[in-house]
């Protein structure tokens, strides 16, 4: 073993650790942050460790370099840009791109080394093209659907859909079955048409409503195409960590559909159905019979007097991007002797963690972001629970209405509050488009509004009541 094999081999090690450390820390919103940045050292360290063990010409030096900044440019770009609302559509992309390095990978070693394959390296090349086009095709039309740009054809909402794609899985199956026998010829090419066509097969019937759900399954299936990879070309690091993504997609894919209430199989093969066509509509027609409506001073004598208030964020307060002015209202009450915390629902928002990371952008501190587990037992002893732009995850319905479609999704039970405030733009309807059963109850009131407006209205009334100035 040379010098710098063996320094390629610590290096890969030291990667794996770190990545490891890393994806442990993603677990904690404390420390997400800097696992994150972990794991980045980890991907550095690991394409430095390839470098090394490779003796490479200048030209192929100056291929890297230029890919390099390329994709490190478009990387930055999209991550400065990218508005925190539009983040599931780039994990999307994200995902794409991992699978479409894995596919061409495998395609590269097929085409150019097949001479020199073995069983092992063969199944890998199958393995890897067909998950990783199965991945990037279908990365890309959930991006499109996202972002709107693609919309769900009627017939994939019928049978004919799993009729096509059962033909494109017999048709990857005989382009694996012939590889083997003529790795760089047709068998290959069927394998990558029938694969990728299969990833939007897959993918176009799913509604917008279950596409988070999808991204983090196609999360899972980059790590397996990578690890597949890994055996493709003979790399340790590569096979660790696409296993390690893999495992992960698929726990958070376990732990999403959980608390949507949804099972796997009915969002895969139940199409379009549920509710994201309809979120922000139909309330009216809802037939709402007892709501009570307040102004944003009549919530705000409420909050002057609380001794314990609890925040639930949703997908309207990243909507409004009201992370800032909710702070600078806690801060206000935290100063008139307030307890504040935030209520954090599993899949509040749009994504895993949405709520998380559009408080920590507003430097909430992290000790008062509890989960639905921690906060659901202190509902009964808090004076005033604000709801912005939140809607499904606190429908009370989800517990007690065998008949609603959210029955037996795990809510935040803010019902059991001594006073609620929803604060919305009407009564329209939230992601699953039903009724919310909360909205009528004795102690709730709406606060009809943009939710950031309302809280510019709430820290005004706060403070022309003087409360910023017994703080100071
Ligand atoms: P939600 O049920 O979709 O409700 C959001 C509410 O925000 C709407 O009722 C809307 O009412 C209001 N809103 C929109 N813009 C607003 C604005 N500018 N100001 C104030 N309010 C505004 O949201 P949620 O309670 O956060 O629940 C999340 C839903 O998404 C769940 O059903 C969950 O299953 C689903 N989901 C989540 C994930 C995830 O990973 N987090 C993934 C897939 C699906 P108005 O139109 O009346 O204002």
């Amino acid at each position: 073993m040379t010098n710098s094999t063996v320094l390629a081999y610590a290096i890969d090690l030291l990667s794996v650790l770190l990545l490891a450390l890393g994806l442990k820390g993603l677990s904690k919103v404390r420390s997400a942050r800097s696992a994150n940045g972990l794991a980045a050292l980890a991907m550095g360290l690991a394409v430095a460790g390839l470098l090394i063990q490779q003796q490479l010409s200048l030209e192929a030096w100056i291929w890297i370099a230029v890919g390099t900044a390329v994709g490190g440019l478009a990387g930055l770009l999209t991550a400065q840009r990218v508005p925190m609302t539009a983040m599931p559509e780039t994990v999307a992309l994200f995902n794409g791109c991992g699978g479409m390095a894995s596919l061409l990978v495998a395609v590269a070693v097929a085409l150019y080394q097949s001479d020199t394959t073995g069983l092992v390296e063969q199944v890998s090349i199958i393995i890897s093209v067909f998950v990783g086009a199965i991945t990037f095709t279908g990365s890309v039309v959930a991006m499109g659907k996202l972002q709107g740009w693609i919309g769900t054809p009627g017939w994939t909402q019928s049978q004919v859909r799993h009729g096509v794609n059962i033909a494109l899985a017999v048709a990857a199956l005989v382009g694996a079955f012939g590889l083997p026998a003529n790795p760089s010829g047709f068998p290959l090419w069927l394998l990558v048409g029938a694969s990728s066509l299969l990833g939007i097969g897959v993918t176009l019937p799913i509604g917008g409503a279950d596409m988070p759900v999808v991204i983090s399954l196609l999360n899972s299936y980059s790590g397996v195409a990578a690890a597949a990879a890994g055996f493709v070309v003979g790399s340790q690091l590569l096979i660790v960590a696409g296993a390690m993504v893999g495992a992960a997609g698929l726990i958070l894919t376990q732990v999403m559909c959980k608390a949507m209430n949804r099972s796997l199989v009915s969002v895969l093969f139940g199409g379009a159905l549920g509710g994201a066509t309809q979120v922000g509509g139909g309330g009216e027609e809802a037939g709402y019979t007892r709501i009570t409506s307040c102004s944003a001073e009549e919530c705000a004598m409420a909050l002057e007097t609380a001794e314990r208030v609890v925040f639930v964020p949703g997908y309207g307060l990243a909507v409004a991007q009201a992370q800032h002015t909710l702070r600078e209202l806690s801060k206000l009450l935290e100063a008139n002797g307030t307890e504040v915390s935030y209520a954090i629902h599993p899949v509040a928002g749009r994504m895993p963690g949405h709520m998380n990371v559009l408080l920590a952008e507003a430097d909430v501190p992290y000790e008062q972001l509890l989960e639905m587990d921690t906060i659901n037992p202190e509902f009964p002893r808090t004076d005033v629970v604000i709801v912005l732009g939140a809607n499904d995850v606190v429908n009370p319905d989800a517990k007690s209405d065998p008949n609603s479609p959210l029955y037996g999704m795990p809510v935040l039970e803010v019902d059991q509050a001594r006073q609620v405030f929803v604060v919305k733009r009407s009564l329209g309807a939230g992601y699953a488009g039903i009724k919310n059963a909360l909205f009528e109850l004795p102690q709730t009131a709406m606060v009809f509004g943009d939710a950031k407006a309302v809280l510019n209205g709430l820290v005004s009334e706060l403070r022309e009541m003087g409360v910023g100035k017994k703080a100071a």
